[in-house]
């Protein structure tokens, strides 16, 4: 047997569409279509790697979602029996922020990477909008749109977040995700990052510093190189389902709506090709209401069930990862706002039965009804 694999699986739980009507609050139907296939999953992996299964939830929690819901932590608190349940299955919950700004004058929403200040207000915002649910510093991050430079590490750094697993090795630098929506600024050139942990250094993050004994750790997701074999068919495929443009080709990231047939040989080479290996997915929360995306999604993660019996996967958080690549561990600082929760330092866990309310959390999640 060789050594165990941490996997960390980052779900963004986000509105469906990405530019929502700001007149129209209306629920996050495919967290609430994930969130039920991933809690079944959830003794599936505990099952086939012989451990807990931790998972990863990022929450939309910026701008956008105040102006569309009135309140930048409503998502937190809708679902707020998700998230106590998912506390107390040791999950790890961060923020991804999303830097949309509505535009006035263009009445519609403007993917603002371009303008530092207010990717930086979208950051900040966000970690408080945490805080003030969660009663803790938040700890783990994914910026939206793949978004990452030097002066969002500083602010991370600042707000005392620890790992950020936003930065995808191999993939180019590219205007927008999604032209058509209207930019500014750039999405940034991840082709000199390497795969595996580091801490950054601070004029350039795309390098490692060894001389760092503290501050961020980026986590970067998984790359390789998928097939291109069946591609045209495939490419038929993807635009009757999707308008996210034709699968990708060359090293970049490793997506789990891709089809598994190109995806897991993928995923197989990158294990081998890694001295200390480990993967990092992500999926929108909306990803199983696409039948296409379902579909590949279900079938890649099925897929790593079957690889964890073989390969010793875990499916773990990011401060479960780093001991098992033999990184030092994580030092948990409390502060005085994080005394209610008292996390282990392995498994953050709650005092709290089932059933029971979190009593920890302020401003009623686990006490009222959810709002509408
Ligand atoms: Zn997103």
């Amino acid at each position: 047997m060789g050594e165990r694999i941490p996997v960390i699986l980052c779900i963004d739980v986000e509105p469906d569409p990405r530019r929502p009507d700001p007149t129209k609050a209306v629920p996050w139907r495919g967290f609430e279509r994930l969130y039920p296939y991933l809690q079944e999953l959830r003794p599936q992996m505990a099952d086939a790697t012989g451990e807990v299964a931790r998972l990863n939830w990022f929450w939309r929690v910026d701008p956008q979602v105040e102006t569309v819901y009135g309140s930048a932590e409503w998502a937190l608190r809708r679902y707020e029996a998700e998230v106590a349940e998912t506390v107390m299955e040791g999950d790890e919950h961060g923020v991804h922020p999303h830097a949309w700004r509505w535009d006035v004058a263009l009445h519609g929403w403007v993917p603002d990477y371009g303008n530092p200040s207010w990717v930086e207000h979208c950051v900040v915002k966000s970690f408080m909008a945490f805080r003030s649910v969660f009663g803790k510093a938040c700890e783990s991050v994914r910026i939206g749109d793949r978004y990452f430079d030097d002066r969002v590490r500083g602010t991370l750094e600042r707000l005392g977040c620890r790992f950020d697993l936003t930065v995808e090795p191999g993939e180019k630098p590219i205007r927008a995700l999604a032209v058509r929506e209207g930019y500014t600024g750039s999405v940034p050139d991840y082709r000199s990052v390497e795969m595996g942990p580091y801490r950054p250094r601070v004029e350039y993050f795309r390098e490692r510093d060894e001389d760092r004994s503290e501050g961020l750790w980026i986590i970067p997701l998984t790359s390789g190189v998928m097939s291109e074999r069946g591609l045209r068919w495939r490419r038929y495929l993807r635009r009757q389902w999707s308008s996210m443009g034709p699968i990708p080709t060359g090293y970049g990231t490793l997506r789990l709506w891709e089809p598994p047939e190109l995806v897991q040989p993928a995923i197989e080479e990158t294990l081998e090709r890694l001295e200390r290996p480990y993967l990092v997915f992500a999926i929108r929360s909306d990803v199983l209401l696409n039948p296409w995306w379902g579909g590949n999604c279900r079938k890649n993660l099925e897929s790593l069930l079957r690889r964890a019996r073989s390969r010793r996967l875990v499916f773990c958080t990011p401060r479960d990862l780093l001991p098992m690549l033999g990184l030092p561990a994580e030092r948990l600082v409390a502060t005085a706002l994080d005394g209610a929760l008292q996390p282990s330092i392995q498994h953050p866990r709650l005092a709290v039965p089932t059933g029971a309310s979190l009593p920890v959390l302020p401003h009623g999640i686990g006490q009222s009804a959810r709002p509408e």
